[in-house]
């Protein structure tokens, strides 16, 4: 992990969120693998339980919500497999499920109507209808809407939300959650704190960062609790 930890510092922060789970991505590249990777790094580094933080949108009070990472990562996986070809209405679409360079193409500055748009054309690879070729732009919106759902049901943690309710005024909202910022974050304190005990024994001790890295992280509490004479 502090390997990883190093070789995001050489990257803008923007990009870190993006890398961060790749040691754990097999072969799928959509949008929801990215997730369950992020979150099988998350769960093997840190444990299952994940806790998220928002803050009610009408009397902003502080939430905090727990998460099974085993949970999400099995939500996805339950998933259909990929089919790649939706029979709709007389029309055929092929297609591919978004992926993090599907996304990077897109003009954030455009409006999410435009964003939409330009995400259908890069997700579907060839549409007929009337057994001619068409563009993805011309598919009417019940098609792009099944398209959707479809791509929902195959990548179900591609944009997970959270539906949260509020203890004190009962107001109900949706809160997305993204693993890879939760994994990021998450990495970037554990490294903070473990540099910090390695660099308090080493003064205290004069033991290498090697030898204190390799040691169980309770040992190395346990040290640090221990009186300086
Ligand atoms: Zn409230």
């Amino acid at each position: 992990m502090m390997r990883l930890w190093d070789s995001l510092q050489a990257l803008p922060a923007s990009a870190r969120a993006l890398v961060v789970a790749a040691p754990w991505l097999g072969s799928g590249q959509s949008l929801g693998a990215v997730q369950a990777a992020a979150l099988t790094g998350f769960a093997l580094s840190f444990g299952d339980r994940i806790t998220c933080h928002d803050r009610c949108p009408d009397c902003d009070t502080a939430l905090g919500v727990q998460l099974s990472a085993q949970a999400l990562i099995a939500a996805q996986e339950a998933a259909p497999e990929v089919a790649g070809t939706l029979s709709h209405d007389g029309w055929t679409v092929r297609y591919h499920l978004p992926t993090q360079t599907d996304l990077a193409r897109l003009d954030r500055a455009s409006g999410p109507e435009r964003m939409r748009r330009d995400l259908l054309r890069a997700t579907v690879d060839h549409v007929t209808g009337d057994t001619r070729t068409h563009p993805p732009e011309s598919l009417p919106p019940g098609v792009v809407l099944a398209l959707a759902e479809r791509m929902e049901q195959e990548d179900p943690l591609a944009a997970a939300e959270m539906a949260l309710d509020c203890p004190e005024c009962g107001a109900s909202w949706q809160s997305g959650f993204d693993a890879c910022a939760v994994l990021l974050a998450r990495l970037e304190a554990w490294a903070r704190r473990t540099l910090w005990e390695v660099h308090q024994l080493a003064m205290r001790y004069g033991w290498s960062e090697a030898r204190l890295l390799e040691m169980a992280p309770v040992r190395r509490e346990a040290y640090l609790l221990m009186d300086v004479p």
